[in-house]
C-alpha cells in the first residue's frame, strides 16, 4: 500500500511543467471571466447603448463598468463588442 502511494505520488509529479502550465492557464481564464462577472452591474439610471446608440433602461442587467462608468447595453453582442473594446466605442 505504502509503495503504490508512493508511486502515484511520483507519478503526479513526473510532468510538473506541464500541470503548472495548464493550470496558469485555466486561472488566467476563470480569473478573466470572473472580472466581466464581477463588474456586471445593474443599470441605476436610463442610458444609451454605446455600441448601437440604442436606449436602455434603469435595471439593465446587461451591462459593463468601464473607468468607474456603468454602460448598459440592447444586447450581449453590443456588451461584446464593447468589453473587447471600449475605446473605441468612447471616442467622441
Ligand atoms: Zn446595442
Amino acid at each position: 500500500m505504502a509503495l503504490l502511494f508512493s508511486t502515484t505520488a511520483f507519478k503526479s509529479n513526473g510532468n510538473p511543467v506541464k500541470s503548472v502550465g495548464n493550470l496558469a492557464e485555466s486561472a488566467r481564464n476563470s480569473a478573466l471571466f470572473a472580472a466581466q462577472q464581477v463588474q456586471t452591474d445593474t443599470l441605476k439610471t436610463d442610458a444609451k447603448d454605446p455600441v448601437c446608440g440604442m436606449k436602455v433602461k434603469k435595471g439593465a442587467t446587461l451591462t459593463h463598468t468601464h473607468d468607474k462608468t456603468t454602460y448598459g447595453f440592447c444586447s450581449k453582442s453590443c456588451k461584446k463588442s464593447f468589453v473587447s473594446n471600449p475605446d473605441k466605442y468612447l471616442k467622441k
